[in-house]
């Protein structure tokens, strides 16, 4: 740290991204990206766009937001893109949350990070021994409720009446439902947004999109709310999503075929990793996302962490005492997944 940092700043533990290694060739099952190229319609849109990078980028994105208005069912103004979802949930920690913010102890890594960042002050509501959340701890909290759903890194959903009762009980508060993995089996809270002032539903191109390293992700909510968090971003960076990332998102939603049937294929194959985990004597979260949770009878996640590392295969552990015996998994492809699955045998064999 310098002697110039601001002391408001100077305690702020960044947030740590998963690992991106480059020692060598590993399967990365550790970020939730996906397995399967971006679409081909957003590769060549984003390389037309790449021709006129002489122009700045569109501040309203208003291609992008047109067709992401007509494909969710909302109104150009209850729209807006970000670069990545982190921006607009950093956005929403910076705008809404003057009473505090309350989400679970075990959730998004990022949460807790954005709310330090912005003085916020939080309060980290514990899951249950299950690490199911409880929709009674969420009920007229009078602070601003941040719920990843499906929830990371468990993939536990809830379902859209339990995200209603929670909206309808903090009416003077915003509700963030961050839909980063909705794609992949859970309800979407989108079509609640035009019956609640107070909600705000952010989604991300990063997982099931296929466009992580593109950054691009949105908030659909109310008019007033879209027009706050578009006071921030004019307040900070109008350029945020550049041009070939707001044509890439443009080809993502024209291809969605492609995309649907990509996610289909993630949930066989978490299906698929599901049953051969069990064999394995491994017992996991009920998962809509497309990572699994999961914990061997025996052997401890950093140690299957650690050894699937030396056998290049990337997981993720969490070094957290409730989160100590689990390793998340990104379900990958299913060739990624029977390396891994004969990792594991090794590990076991090894160790047991
Ligand atoms: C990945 C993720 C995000 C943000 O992803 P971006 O790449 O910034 O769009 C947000 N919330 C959760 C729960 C995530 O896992």
């Amino acid at each position: 740290m310098s002697s110039f940092l601001t002391s408001k700043l100077d305690h702020l533990v960044p947030y740590t991204p998963g690992e991106q290694p480059k020692d060598m060739k590993y399967i990365k099952l550790n970020t939730n990206e996906s397995p399967f190229p971006t679409s081909e319609t957003a590769q060549r849109l984003a390389l037309e766009a790449a021709s006129n990078l002489q122009l700045y980028s569109d501040p309203e994105c208003r291609d992008l937001v047109n067709t992401a208005a007509e494909y969710f069912g909302v109104s150009t103004d209850q729209i807006i893109f970000t670069n990545g979802s982190d921006e607009v949930l950093n956005f929403a920690f910076m705008a809404f949350c003057e009473n505090g913010a309350v989400f679970p102890d075990i959730t998004y890594g990022f949460y807790s990070v954005f709310a330090k960042l912005n003085g916020v002050d939080f309060k980290e509501i514990p899951l249950k021994q299950d690490f199911s959340v409880d929709i009674n701890d969420y009920m007229g909290v009078n602070k601003t409720v941040f719920l990843a759903n499906p929830n990371a890194p468990t993939g536990i959903a809830l379902g859209l009446d339990d995200i209603e009762k929670i909206v309808k009980s903090n009416p003077n508060n915003v509700v963030v439902i961050d839909e980063a993995y909705v794609d992949f089996g859970a309800e979407s809270a989108i079509s609640l947004i035009n019956k609640y002032d107070n909600l705000l539903v952010t989604q991300t191109f990063s997982k099931s999109r296929s466009l992580a390293g593109g950054r691009l992700g949105f908030g659909i909510g109310s008019k007033a709310l879209i027009r706050d968090l578009n006071t921030i971003k004019y307040s900070t960076n109008p350029y945020n999503v550049n041009s070939m990332t707001a044509a890439a998102g443009i080809g993502s939603l024209i291809d969605d075929e492609y995309i649907r049937a990509n996610c289909e294929k993630i949930k066989e194959n978490r299906e698929y990793l599901v049953k051969e985990l069990k064999k394995l004597d491994f017992t996991m979260t009920d998962s809509t996302a497309n990572f699994i949770f999961a914990k061997h009878s025996s052997i401890s996640g950093k140690d299957i962490y650690l050894r699937l590392k030396e056998k290049g295969v990337l997981v993720r552990y969490f070094d957290k005492e409730r989160l100590k015996d689990y390793t998340r998994i990104t379900i990958g492809s299913k060739e990624q997944l029977e390396v891994l699955i004969d990792k594991l045998k090794e590990i076991i064999k090894e160790l047991l």
